[in-house]
């Protein structure tokens, strides 16, 4: 079973993540917690090169390509092992992440994000995707004083709004495969709406 996080900047992922896992292993199952970018050896070298795209001068195709190939390493390296052994994957960050800032951030065409996304990972698919939706305003404000803050105000406020719109969008395309959490609600209540869901997906 493979369950993917999504949202903006200052969302609340990783802390829900880490609490997803938590509460399934003390459940009794096997679950890995990862994400994207840099979750693995090659990928680690990919994450620091996009992630200093102010001084590595990445162009928007190039930068496509970059996290096409370190998702085509996660999944053959971590993801694909994992959901072989049955294991319960969870993953901060996906195709859906390469859409909205890839797609919609830096302007290329939808259908061509989603056609490399698919060659990547070789159409491993979430069973669910979770996405912690909160205004860019909300969540650039969170994120503002961590390490990551530069590069946050590089990019304007309407580039973080079209990437918070195509997340939603998706979202309400395949209403069955997500859940739409308000990320202003407490890291607890959260928790709990996650819990529920995944529970479902879990017994179905
Ligand atoms: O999830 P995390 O905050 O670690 O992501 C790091 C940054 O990478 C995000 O702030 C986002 O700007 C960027 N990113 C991206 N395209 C992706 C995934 C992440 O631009 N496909």
């Amino acid at each position: 079973v493979l369950i993917a996080f999504e949202g903006g900047e200052g969302a609340g992922k990783s802390t829900q993540v880490r609490r997803l896992q938590e509460w399934l292993t003390s459940e009794g199952l096997v679950a890995r917690a990862t994400f994207e970018p840099g979750a693995t050896p090659s990928g680690a070298g990919i994450r620091s090169i996009v992630l200093d795209r102010a001084h590595t001068g990445i162009a928007p195709r190039s930068e496509a390509l970059l996290y096409a190939a370190d998702r085509a390493q996660h999944v053959h390296d971590v993801l694909r092992p994992a959901l072989d052994a049955g294991e319960v994957v969870i993953t901060d960050r996906f195709v859906d992440s390469s859409l909205a800032y890839q797609g919609a951030g830096r302007t290329i065409p939808l259908d061509d994000v989603r056609m490399l996304s698919r060659w990547a990972t070789g159409g491993v698919q979430p069973d669910l995707t979770i996405l912690l939706d909160l205004p860019p305003e909300v969540g650039l404000a969170r994120a503002r004083g961590r390490a990551v803050a530069d590069r946050l105000e590089s990019e304007s406020l309407e580039f973080h709004q079209r990437v918070r719109q195509t997340f939603r969008a998706l979202a309400e395309a395949e209403p069955d495969r997500y859940l739409v959490l308000d990320a202003r609600e407490s890291p607890e209540a959260i928790a709990a709406h996650i819990r529920v869901r995944v529970a479902e997906l879990l017994s179905g």
